[in-house]
């Protein structure tokens, strides 16, 4: 729930494409059918814990659009999970896969559990069983419903999915792609782990790129020297803090659950994130202040600031008071609708989810392909295409007299590996869905990135559902 409690996030996300709608001339009723869950599944299941107890769970799977399937969106383990906030990360996918051009209608599912009061095998059970509920209801499937890595879950999560899924569909040569983020032994792809955190990274270079973008902030073009407060530092967090960092960007805060560190020097992100895995908390840090209240780091000066906890962060309680020049959202949901006005009066560049963490979905949709293609990327063709390098070297040193360095060869020679296949296809995905966003923004007048992307995914998904017409 927003600020005032009168909101949801299925709400506020169909208040942004309300707004959207406005800039394209489309059927009521068409909008109105895009914007709808085509159907949702919430489910109780009993867990039974090691001491004999026993506990009553629910669960969720919301299935958003089906104009594109399978339905793509991640497992969301959090207290917070209700019905209405999985419908809104449901049609959230929607609108990203449509934005990022990944064949892909919407999902999404949790389980309403702190999954830190469980125990490893506890977690395993939950899983498993979750699992089996959504295969009894046809809610997963390479063909129908694929899910994925969320707040809370990880590889090791999805690893428990797939084995479950492959026992109940023991002829299924597809049962593999059930599933993205999975572990490398079960057929995850390199680079899925880091990919959310990567497309945030390649997300905001291309913001920083844009000259007259950033003359109307009053910033200097690049990320480098670019100071940077960053919320949750989990999977997205982290790996968006690390490649920035890479590019010279300054980390001055982190804010955790259970406190933050600011530094105007600059925090050692691979430091910190090994102290955070060994420590429960930032308490006896020994670099910069340990601030307990961490919220109020999103209204510390900075350049960039980048939530990548959960929902309704900034609201219209703090929207005033936040300073940076541009926020990255690398949660979904962060920032309110309310907030959002706030900070465009401010002239804040909001970057929004939708565009900025569909690096996630991008590279799981590469997982799957690989999956049903059962043949990793570059398997084939690697060797080739060194040997045809080597051969073009070798003839123009005969032709030209010239010597090239080892050095320089084996820059040219070198195969893709298949991780560089993943991370030039995910870039290319976030560079050309950044300048397309932005374009529809200023050749539309529209003031916020957030409208002009959920008018290109709007106008993509109407397109889609008049194409297939209506059934019967
Ligand atoms: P995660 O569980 O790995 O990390 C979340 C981090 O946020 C944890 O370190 C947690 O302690 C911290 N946190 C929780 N509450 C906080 C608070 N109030 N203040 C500060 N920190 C807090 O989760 P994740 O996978 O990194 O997901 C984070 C966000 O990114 C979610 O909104 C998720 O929907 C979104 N997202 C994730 C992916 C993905 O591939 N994992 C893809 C797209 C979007």
């Amino acid at each position: 729930m927003s600020e005032n409690n009168d909101y949801s996030l299925f709400d506020e996300v169909n208040y942004f494409v309300e707004s959207a709608a406005k800039h394209l001339d489309l059927d009521k009723a068409l909008i109105e059918q895009i914007k709808q869950c085509n159907s949702i599944y919430e489910f109780n299941f009993p867990l039974r814990n090691d001491d004999g107890s026993k506990e009553v769970l629910t669960g969720f799977r919301v299935q958003h659009s089906h104009h594109k399937v399978p339905v793509k969106g991640g497992i969301r383990y959090s207290e917070e999970v209700n019905v209405e906030e999985i419908k809104g990360l449901a049609a959230l996918m929607t609108y990203k896969c449509a934005l990022v051009e990944i064949p892909y209608g919407g999902g999404k599912g949790g389980v309403r559990i702190n999954p830190r009061n469980y125990t490893v095998s506890q977690l395993e059970k939950i899983t498993r069983r979750y699992t089996s509920e959504l295969i009894k209801k046809n809610f997963i499937g390479p063909a129908l419903d694929v899910p994925a890595p969320d707040y809370g879950t990880g590889a090791r999560e999805m690893g428990w999915i797939t084995d479950t899924y492959m026992a109940f569909h023991p002829d299924s040569i597809n049962a593999k792609g059930c599933v993205t983020g999975k572990p490398l032994s079960l057929h995850g792809i390199p680079g899925r782990n880091e990919a959310t955190g990567r497309g945030v990274f390649f997300g905001l270079r291309e913001a920083v790129s844009v000259e007259e973008d950033m003359e109307t902030l009053g910033l200097k073009t690049g990320l480098k020297g670019k100071t940077v407060i960053v919320q949750g530092l989990g999977n997205v967090g982290y790996h968006t803090a690390m490649y920035l960092e890479q590019a010279g960007a300054k980390v001055i805060g982190i804010a955790e659950y259970n406190g933050g560190i600011y530094d105007e020097k600059g925090i050692d992100i691979q430091k910190i994130n090994k102290y955070k895995m060994d420590n429960d908390g930032f308490k006896d840090y020994n670099k910069g202040k340990f601030i307990e209240n961490s919220t109020e780091l999103l209204t510390y000066e900075c350049d960039i600031l980048v939530p990548a906890a959960l929902e309704n962060q900034i609201t219209s309680n703090n929207a005033k008071d936040v300073k940076a020049k541009i926020i990255a959202e690398a949660a979904n949901g962060p920032v309110t609708q309310e907030a959002e006005e706030i900070l465009l009066k401010k002239n804040v560049l909001i970057i929004p989810d939708l565009y900025i963490n569909a690096g996630g979905v991008t590279v799981s949709y590469f997982e799957w392909l690989k999956n049903l293609s059962r043949v990793s990327f570059g398997k084939l063709q690697k060797r080739y295409e060194k040997q045809k390098f080597q051969d073009l070297l070798d003839m123009m040193e005969e032709n030209t007299g010239q010597k090239f360095s080892e050095k320089q060869k084996e820059l040219i020679i070198k195969g893709a590996s298949e991780k560089d296949l993943v991370e030039s296809g995910l870039e290319e995905t976030m560079v050309k869905a950044y300048h397309n966003m932005n374009e529809i923004r200023k050749k539309k007048n529209i003031k916020s990135l957030r409208t002009a992307g959920f008018v290109l995914a709007l106008e993509r998904i109407a397109i889609s559902y008049m194409d297939l017409g209506i059934f019967p």
